[in-house]
């Protein structure tokens, strides 16, 4: 049994994911690393860790095989005892009119961002509701709470998110285990790198704070979201972009 708390952390190769991992690890949690394709840059967020005196472990595997993420998880379970943190993070964003999104296009979206998550969250259930408590955390987005043109799968799979996190508040209440999104506004990782200039501008003016947000704005509330401080709240989805959507 691992005497710190242990996190699951899906995506953590790059961008916001990689920002929440090494939080986590300052707050001293154990934390599982997963990446899909990113191999070294997954390995560099574990040597960062372990450069500032943190735990981790990295697991390959895509959030959209059901098989790969139970045995993620039952792999955890079997080396520290414990789940106490579930970041679904892994994302892909597809931007496209949706007259011009092909099926496979939308499949891929609802896959990795909605289906993904909800095998995660199956998985990392048998365990929590066993140790009556644990805290997972939906990465959702700014585009599941205002329309934003070519985004409609990538809003369909956070609007989808958002509304199982409401309903699991009430299903897992009873066992300790609370659960909330977080809705990103445009933070500055690749999947926002290849934004063309003029698009860059026109959003960097309509956010209140003028400025694009960081991985570690995000972070900081996935810290609080997961420490004792949050322990009454629970099926929320609480924006972190700059009052983009205010
Ligand atoms: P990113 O820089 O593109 O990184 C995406 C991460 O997701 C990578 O670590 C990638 O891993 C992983 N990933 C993608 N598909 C995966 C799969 N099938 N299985 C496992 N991991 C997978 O994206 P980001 O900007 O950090 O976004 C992280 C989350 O925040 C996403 O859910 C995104 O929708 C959300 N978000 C981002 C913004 C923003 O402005 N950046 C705004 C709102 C919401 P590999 O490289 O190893 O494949």
């Amino acid at each position: 049994m691992s005497e710190k708390k242990v996190a699951i952390v899906t995506g953590a190769s790059r961008g916001i994911g990689k920002a929440i991992a090494l939080r986590l690890a300052k707050d001293n949690f154990m934390v599982v690393i997963n990446y899909n394709k990113s191999r070294e840059d997954a390995e560099k967020v574990l040597e960062s860790i372990k450069e500032i005196g943190g735990e981790g472990i990295l697991f390959q595997g895509s959030v959209t095989d059901r098989d790969v993420m139970d045995g993620m998880v039952k792999e955890v379970v079997n080396q520290f005892g414990r789940i106490d943190l579930l970041v679904n993070n892994a994302g892909v964003l597809r931007p496209k009119y949706l007259m011009m999104t092909k099926l496979d296009e939308w499949e891929e979206t609802i896959a990795t961002n909605l289906t993904g998550p909800f095998y995660c969250i199956k998985s990392v259930l048998r365990s929590m509701i066993e140790q009556r408590s644990g805290r997972i955390i939906n990465m959702s987005s700014v585009a599941s709470l205002s329309g934003i043109p070519g985004q409609s799968s990538y809003a369909a799979s956070k609007s989808g998110m958002n509304g199982m996190t409401r309903v699991l508040a009430k299903e897992l209440s009873n066992y300790g285990i609370l659960i909330n999104s977080i809705a990103p506004g445009f933070i500055e990782t690749d999947m926002t790198g290849d934004f063309p200039e003029t698009a860059l501008k026109e959003y960097k003016n309509s956010i209140p704070l003028k400025r694009f947000g960081h991985g570690e704005d995000v972070a900081n509330l996935v810290s609080f979201l997961a420490s004792e401080q949050a322990s009454y709240i629970t099926g929320q989805v609480i924006a972190v972009d700059g009052g983009l959507s205010a």
